[in-house]
């Protein structure tokens, strides 16, 4: 049934216009209505049917192989020269969207026809202007066309990569000039068979795989593919085939969109395949192959060097300790002895010994002491420097750490007439992250150093401080001789003095490096700011602890 709405548009048809009423209705009842996906093809090329539709929805398109001629819509018509021509159809039509058409078989027209001269009359002309049009189209779309191709052949034909169609029987259609590279010319390629020219897929993957349906960005791509040099070219004696990167593509009679979709009418017309020259990318990948090869033979050599040289230091290290642990053993027997006689005599009451010797006495005794405190460091720093040595981290209260060492070193500083103090409670509770042994062994050796390296009357001050870097720092002020600027690299370093040696103040040069590197077992810095006469500001920082 036509709606009244579909009648209106079907007396707006032109030639249909001269129909008396009656005439209208019967011409209407003559035809059916018909539904077409989008995407069907309504009648093709060279197709002999002869029906006419007009639309009463949706649009159709009317294109000639592969090219677009016309667009057509509601209240518009096509095939209406399949009424009155004798030659099949000219172009093919197909739904652009889903439509509904109103199709007019020829016994129908003809019957209206034959009865209505002004019908026909209007018919012709309507037929004719419209051929013209078409026609126009039709001419300026080849010469479209044509031109596009042009541009296309002057592309193809000057890119230096090679593009070749191959039919679906495997046959070269068409290959531009850049097979030269491999000593063809185009002309001798076409029609041949392409295997003719492409050798083999290198990872074992066959050739035909080539030939590929597929279509889209990712079709068969980067396949690497051999090609076969011509045996009848000059090049052929240097080298017989190339390596090449294949992109393959499918090419199909309707647009890719229609090719994607399932059950649409479409035909395979072969493949497009664009092939880049890959062996100077080749040659220079397997170069560089054979260089990470060669570069990883030497890492593993050199690594395995290193370890066997880390292993030998690693002997040779325990060795020392071993050796210097026992040296010190058998050296501080005798030594325990030398110290305890001389101090025997020293405290004698019975032995009275004449001046001189007496002052000899002394300087045995005072000998005997600095060597088992070298003998005692230098044991300390080869255990550290060995890595011999756990660290235990607790969560330590500073405050009453350094007032502990502070009153354990209150006598020396007294003696020596150094005022010493600590005001720890003005902080608050602090805890720090270290070991307890090794922090004491740390702040008395520069508490020892801030008494030692003074002046009479002189004064010692400590500080503790919480960092805005969540660390805890510790710091030891005097206003002792202090160390001049050019001195200020050796400090840390073994067995440095600072011509200190003959100053009468004991002394190994080694407290400070020991420090130094307990600092470094427990994540911690040390530093010092000094100037000669004016006193130094020897610092720790070591991380804060939990509080509990
Ligand atoms: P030492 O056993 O000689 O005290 P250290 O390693 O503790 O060895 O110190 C190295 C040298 O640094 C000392 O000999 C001294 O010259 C200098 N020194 C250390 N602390 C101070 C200080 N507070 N004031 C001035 N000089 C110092």
């Amino acid at each position: 049934m036509v709606s009244k709405q579909e009648l209106e548009i079907i007396r707006n048809i032109p030639f249909l216009q001269y129909f008396e009423q009656e005439d209208l209705s019967e011409f209407v009842n003559g035809g059916k209505k018909c539904r077409f996906e989008k995407n069907t093809l309504i009648f093709n090329e060279g197709d002999a049917g002869k029906t006419m539709y007009i639309i009463l929805s949706g649009t159709i398109e009317i294109f000639k192989q592969n090219k677009q001629i016309a667009i057509r819509g509601s209240g518009d018509y096509f095939g209406e020269m399949a009424m009155i021509e004798l030659k099949p159809r000219s172009a093919s039509v197909r739904a652009l969207e889903d439509v509904l058409l109103f199709e007019i078989g020829q016994d129908i027209f003809d019957c209206f026809l034959n009865s209505n001269t002004s019908v026909v009359k209007q018919f012709l002309q309507t037929i004719s202007g419209r051929c013209r049009v078409d026609l126009d189209i039709i001419d300026t779309g080849y010469l479209e066309m044509y031109k596009s191709e042009e541009r296309y052949r002057t592309i193809v034909e000057t890119i230096s990569d090679i593009v070749l169609q191959i039919d679906p029987e495997g046959k070269i259609t068409f290959i531009n000039s850049a097979v030269m590279i491999l000593g063809y010319s185009p002309v001798d390629l076409i029609g041949k068979p392409y295997k003719n020219l492409m050798g083999s897929i290198d990872n074992d993957t066959p050739i035909d795989n080539l030939l590929t349906k597929r279509i889209g960005p990712r079709a068969t791509s980067n396949a690497e593919t051999n090609f076969k040099v011509n045996e009848a070219s000059p090049i052929f004696e240097f080298i017989q085939k190339m390596s090449f990167l294949v992109d393959a593509h499918g090419v199909w009679d309707v647009r890719n969109d229609i090719v994607m979709k399932k059950g649409t009418q479409k035909k395979f017309m072969g493949t497009l395949c664009i092939a880049r020259d890959y062996t100077e990318k080749k040659n220079s990948e397997d170069k560089l192959k054979e260089k990470k090869e060669e570069l990883e033979k030497l890492v593993k050599e050199r690594t395995l060097g290193l370890e066997q040289a880390k292993q030998e230091a690693e002997r040779a290290n325990r060795a020392k300790t071993n050796f210097l642990s026992n040296a010190s053993h058998e050296l501080r027997t005798p030594l325990n002895a030398i110290l305890g006689f001389s101090q025997l005599l020293e405290s004698s009451t019975d032995i009275s010994l004449p001046e001189l010797e007496s002052g000899f006495l002394k300087n045995v005794s005072r000998s005997g002491k600095h060597l088992l405190s070298l003998i005692n460091e230098i044991l300390d720093l080869s255990r550290i420097e060995s890595e011999n040595i756990d660290i235990n981290f607790e969560d330590l209260d500073a405050v009453s750490l350094i007032k502990d060492l502070v009153e354990t070193i209150t006598p020396q500083a007294q003696q020596s007439q150094i005022t010493l103090t600590y005001e720890g409670d003005t902080v608050g509770p602090v805890r720090v992250k270290a070991d307890e042994l090794k922090l004491k062994q740390v702040i008395l050796n520069l508490l020892s150093n801030a008494i030692k390296y003074n002046k009479k009357n002189g004064k010692v001050d400590v500080f503790l401080k919480v960092t805005p870097f969540e660390t805890v720092e510790i710091a030891i002020a005097d206003n002792g001789i202090g160390i001049a600027e050019e001195d200020h690299w050796k400090v840390f370093e073994p067995f440095q003095r600072l011509n200190l040696e003959s100053s009468g103040v004991e002394g190994t040069g080694l407290g400070l490096t020991i420090c130094k590197r307990l600092m470094e077992l427990m994540k911690g810095k040390i530093g010092f700011r000094s100037s000669p006469g004016q006193g130094s500001r020897f610092f720790i920082e070591l991380p804060l602890g939990k509080k509990q």
